[in-house]
C-alpha cells in the first residue's frame, strides 16, 4: 500500500488540475492520496469525478494557522486537515474569512509594487490565482513581468516576509483551528513542523499542548525533513499518543517534488481514517 497524504492542485498552488491529480496519482502507483489545498475544499468535487479505478481518495485541506514559535513570537504553521464535514457551520465560515483575507491581501501586495513602478496589475493577478489566491501566484506574475528570474527569486526577495511589500495575513490560531476541526468530525495532523529552510519553528510546548486539545497527529516524513529531524518527531510523536504521517506536498511542476516520495505507513493511515466521523473516504 502505497499512501502520499499531502498534495496540492490548481484549486491552491498545485499545477496539475485536481482531475489530472488523481490521474498522475494511480499512475505513479498510489493507492491511496489525499487532496490538500490551502485553505480551500474546491478541489474535492472535480477530483472525485475523475477518481481512476483503485485508487482511494481522502479530501483534506492545509490550513495556515498561527503558533508559539521557539523564540516565544508568533510563527507560521501549516496545519492539514482530513476526512471532515466542509458543510459545518462554523469551520466552513472560518474558511470563507481566510479566503477573503487570501485576495485582500494578495491585493494590497500587488498594488504596493504597482505604486512602486513594477509592472504588476493587481486585478491581472487576482484573476490568475482563483480559489485560495497566495504569494506564489505574485511571484509567477513577477517572473512572467521579467522583474525576477524565478519564483523562489521571489519569495527570497520581494516576496519576503521581512521585505517592503510584505502584508500580514491573519491566520487562524492553532488552538482554534484544531478543535474546529475535530468538532467538524477531521483529523488534524501538524505539517512539515521541523522545515527548518522555511523559516523559524513552532515551539515543542505548543505541540504538547496541542496534543492535550485534540491534534491528532504529525508530518514525520516530508522533502523538508532530515534523517534526525525525523526520528525525533516520530519519538514526540510516540511520547503523546499521536498518528504519524508521510508525504510528499506535491506541488506538480512547482517543485521538483515526485507523487508518493515519501508515504504513510498503512497502520497509521488507517487509524487516521478510523477517528475521522465528517466524511468518508471515496474509492471509486
Ligand atoms: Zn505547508
Ligand atoms: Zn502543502
Amino acid at each position: 500500500m502505497r499512501i502520499d497524504l499531502h498534495t496540492h492542485s490548481t484549486a491552491s498552488d498545485g499545477t496539475d488540475t485536481p482531475a489530472e491529480l488523481v490521474v498522475n496519482a494511480a499512475a505513479a502507483g498510489l493507492d491511496v492520496v489525499a487532496i490538500t489545498d490551502h485553505d480551500t475544499t474546491a478541489g474535492w468535487a472535480p477530483a472525485v469525478e475523475a477518481l481512476p479505478a483503485g485508487l482511494t481518495l481522502v479530501r483534506g485541506m492545509e490550513m495556515s494557522c498561527i503558533g508559539l514559535g521557539e523564540d516565544g513570537y508568533p510563527v507560521s504553521v501549516h496545519l492539514l486537515a482530513y476526512l471532515f464535514d466542509p458543510t459545518d457551520r462554523s469551520f466552513a465560515d472560518e474558511r470563507e474569512r481566510l479566503r477573503a483575507e487570501r485576495v485582500d491581501r494578495l491585493r494590497a501586495m500587488a498594488q504596493r509594487m504597482a505604486a512602486d513602478g513594477l509592472p504588476i496589475d493587481p486585478e491581472a493577478v487576482l484573476a490568475s490565482a482563483g480559489p485560495s489566491a497566495g504569494r506564489p501566484h505574485l511571484a509567477r506574475a513577477l517572473v512572467a513581468a521579467g522583474v525576477v528570474s524565478s519564483v523562489d527569486a521571489a519569495f527570497t526577495d520581494l516576496l519576503a516576509a521581512r521585505g517592503r511589500y510584505y502584508v500580514e495575513k491573519a491566520d487562524t490560531p492553532l488552538r482554534r483551528a484544531v478543535s474546529m476541526i475535530a468538532e467538524a468530525g477531521g483529523v488534524s495532523v501538524l505539517a512539515h513542523t521541523k522545515a527548518r529552510k522555511r523559516g523559524r519553528l513552532l515551539a515543542e510546548s505548543d505541540i504538547r499542548e496541542l496534543a492535550e486539545l485534540g491534534l491528532g497527529g504529525l508530518e514525520i516524513a516530508h522533502p523538508d525533513h532530515s534523517a534526525p529531524d525525523r526520528e525525533a518527531l516520530a519519538g514526540l510523536a510516540a511520547e503523546l499518543g499521536l498518528l504519524r504521517t508521510g508525504s510528499s506536498d506535491y506541488h506538480g511542476a512547482n517543485k521538483t517534488i515526485e507523487l508518493g516520495e515519501f508515504t504513510t505507513d498503512p497502520a497509521q493511515f488507517e487509524e487516521l481514517v478510523g477517528k475521522a466521523t465528517g466524511v468518508p473516504v471515496v474509492v471509486s
